[in-house]
């Protein structure tokens, strides 16, 4: 039997199914127009031209000083580009050695989720949005010298800008009058523990090699910054 088709079981958009499941108005009445309506006006512009695209979070483990991103082919393949130049550009910018390891990359350094994100961020501006409909659907492509991005949903296309338009604020790795746990790696040789966070080293009086305490930073000077544990 042919399902009988009426003008109401067309593709609806989430609103009009809203709208269909919280009332009995059906599609062809005023109400529903003036209610779809004002139902478009409710939601922000950005909503209703699609939905956000979404760089899947980084899932992050650490061995020693290695930090692994377990989803990285993940976000190379939800970015559509080269593994290999995605990589190139987060080493550049975290200033650290790495490779891919399977469907995993490695950084050669501590790196906090967060900063991470943000590399990940800028290159998606950079190298995968379109600055005209912001959709991700784009490919780069060769034009003599010049790296152009095509968008493949509005048809625009741009140089690739390798400037940086919009630097995130800069998240420093370490502060003074701050509390962190730190991991003491080694003794100077005035017996003071000695800890890393990133370019800084920070010496510990009264710790012993191997253990991980609390650390008031006291003072930084440059990439040198002293500590004292705190008990609690
Ligand atoms: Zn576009």
């Amino acid at each position: 039997m042919r399902a009988v088709c009426r003008p109401w079981h067309r593709p609806q958009t989430i609103l009009q199914r809203m709208i269909l499941t919280n009332s009995d108005i059906m599609p062809g009445d005023e109400d529903y127009q003036a209610l779809l309506k004002r139902a478009r006006e409710k939601i922000p512009q950005a909503a209703s031209s699609g939905e956000r695209f979404q760089i899947p979070d980084v899932e992050l483990f650490y061995e020693g000083k290695t930090t692994i991103l377990r989803n990285y082919m993940d976000i190379a393949e939800k970015l559509r580009r080269d593994p290999q130049h995605l990589l190139g550009y987060l080493l550049r910018e975290c200033g650290t050695a790495g490779s891919l390891d399977g469907r995993r990359a490695i950084f050669k350094k501590k790196m906090a989720e967060k900063e991470l994100m943000s590399k990940i961020q800028g290159y998606t501006d950079i190298y995968v949005l379109c600055t005209e409909c912001h959709r991700p659907d784009t490919k780069l492509q060769k034009d003599g010298r010049t790296l152009v991005l095509m968008c493949e949903a509005c048809g625009a296309h741009r140089p690739v800008m390798i400037i940086k338009a919009t630097k995130a604020p800069e998240v420093k790795a370490l502060e003074e009058g701050k509390i962190y746990e730190l991991m003491i790696e080694d003794i100077s040789r005035r017996g003071d523990g000695v800890a890393k966070v990133d370019k800084y080293i920070i010496y510990i009086p009264g710790t012993t090699k191997g253990v991980t305490a609390k650390v008031h930073i006291d003072k930084i000077s440059g990439n040198t910054a002293f500590g004292r544990v705190v008990r609690e």
